[in-house]
């Protein structure tokens, strides 16, 4: 590796314009005829390019890894952190085990556990997960951040039992917590609605001093106010030793609207800006939030005609959107029949057909994960699409579009929004029922996870 000759040095460059399977292997004809294909640092660069550059090239790269007489801990990271991302997860775990009876005595490094934790969580198998946290801990490896990202996924797949059993197992042999795991376990609690395990953990971090942390302090507030216990939330709010950052105010405004209290999360508002902290995108769709739920009188209307829908179209809570455009709030439902909007809208998904080859979820899934009482109406506009084409017809100068919706957003619009955001080149964020969405450069804060 240290004496890189140029020959071998350009191969390397030579590689990067191998843009397929098929030219990758002329490359290694040629490695092979000059006897350079038993050079590790050759090979490494070829397996690398082979399994994360060639979007088919991850199995060729596998058996080039197999048949190196002497492969490295580089090499085998890669192929494990490769099939971690791939169809087939458990040839990372394969791949791992096989690192480790490999004769060359190797160890893996933090790298290595990082990319096998991921096919782990990916596989969701939840026995090997422990396993391999508490072999990282023999080897001595700082393990924390892989336990807070371990319990995040843990969480986004809906294994919130097993994120618990992690957390004290990884007590139990002797992990104490830090930042990135306490952040991460109350995000558990807060997306499970956990109150219980929540307030435990208030416990251990007022007796630990974890309390002078910025970041375990909102991760508290976010898991009390998520759980519904708005005076807990405040306690923490009111109780933070250092100074509040705007992730904290924010935190605090949105706990509060979304149980109701829009007088507070105003005058919270107010409060902020007398303290000198200037609002951001998702402060604002906060205070949005809790405008719906309390100053209802005063939004312009533009709802013209809503579109007759029976008794048994109508939901329990039917669904709205409001923007903001030049200080004034629009609401919206599902199927109005606003001219403008309309027209707006019919032009942007021409554009997203044409440029973002967008086709619109079948029926089924523009229901997709919502519940029953929240169904709109599937056969007419979404309200989010008609906030946002409307939104988009009357900024000329903004670049950021604020939404609030009711309900939950479904597929269909959450792609919509994430191909405007590209081809128009604006940021929406939306906050819906369940979360905010940033939507920037055709993707989206949430990841894809509501
Ligand atoms: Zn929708
Ligand atoms: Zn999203």
């Amino acid at each position: 590796m240290v004496n890189c000759t140029t020959v071998e040095q350009s191969y390397i460059s030579l590689l990067k314009y191998c843009k397929t399977l098929k030219s990758v292997k002329q490359v290694h004809a040629h490695l092979f005829k000059s006897g350079i294909d038993s050079d590790t640092y050759v090979t490494g660069n070829l397996i690398l390019h082979c399994a994360i550059i060639i979007s088919d090239g991850l199995h060729h790269a596998h058996s080039l890894l197999l048949h190196f007489s002497n492969p490295d801990a580089f090499m085998f990271n890669t192929i494990i952190r490769a099939f971690s991302g791939s169809d087939n997860p458990h040839e990372s775990l394969t791949t791992f085990i096989n690192m480790r009876r490999n004769s060359n005595n190797l160890q893996p490094d933090s790298f290595s556990f990082a990319f096998v934790l991921k096919s782990v969580a990916n596989l969701r198998d939840f026995n090997t997960g422990i396993q391999l946290h508490t072999q990282a801990i023999i080897h001595g490896l700082d393990t924390h951040l892989f336990v807070g990202t371990t319990l995040v996924r843990l969480s986004h797949n809906g294994c919130f039992n097993e994120a618990f059993d992690l957390f004290i197992e990884l007590q139990r042999v002797g992990l104490k917590p830090n930042e990135a795991s306490l952040t991460g376990i109350l995000s558990v609690c807060a997306q499970a609605g956990a109150f219980e395990f929540g307030k435990i953990l208030h416990g251990y971090i007022m007796k630990s001093g974890f309390t002078s942390i910025h970041t375990v302090n909102n991760a508290l507030l976010d898991t009390y106010s998520k759980c519904g216990n708005i005076k807990m939330a405040r306690l923490v709010f009111e109780r933070m030793p250092s100074k509040k950052t705007i992730v904290s105010w924010t935190t605090m405004m949105a706990g509060l609207a979304m149980q109701g209290y829009g007088e507070e999360a105003l005058e919270l508002f107010h409060q902020m800006e007398e303290s000198g902290i200037k609002p951001d995108g998702i402060t604002f769709v906060s205070v949005l939030y809790a405008c719906s739920h309390a100053v209802a009188g005063k939004w312009k209307n533009v709802t013209t005609v809503r579109k007759s829908m029976n008794s048994q179209r109508l939901t329990k809570s039917p669904g709205w959107s409001m923007v903001e455009v030049d200080k004034i709030m629009y609401r919206f439902v599902a199927g109005d029949e606003q001219s403008e909007a309309n027209a707006s809208l019919e032009k942007i998904m021409l554009r997203l057909r044409v440029e973002g080859g967008y086709a619109p979820e079948v029926f089924g899934s523009v229901l997709h994960d919502i519940e029953d009482e929240e169904k709109e109406n599937a056969v007419v506009t979404h309200s989010e699409k008609l906030a946002l084409a409307f939104a988009m017809s009357r900024l000329c100068e903004e670049k950021v579009i604020r939404i609030v919706k009711n309900l939950r957003v479904c597929k269909d619009c959450h792609m919509v929004m994430k191909l405007v955001s590209k081809i128009f080149k604006l940021e929406i964020v939306l906050r819906d029922r369940s979360r905010f969405h940033t939507f920037s450069d055709g993707g989206c804060s949430c990841r894809d996870y509501w």
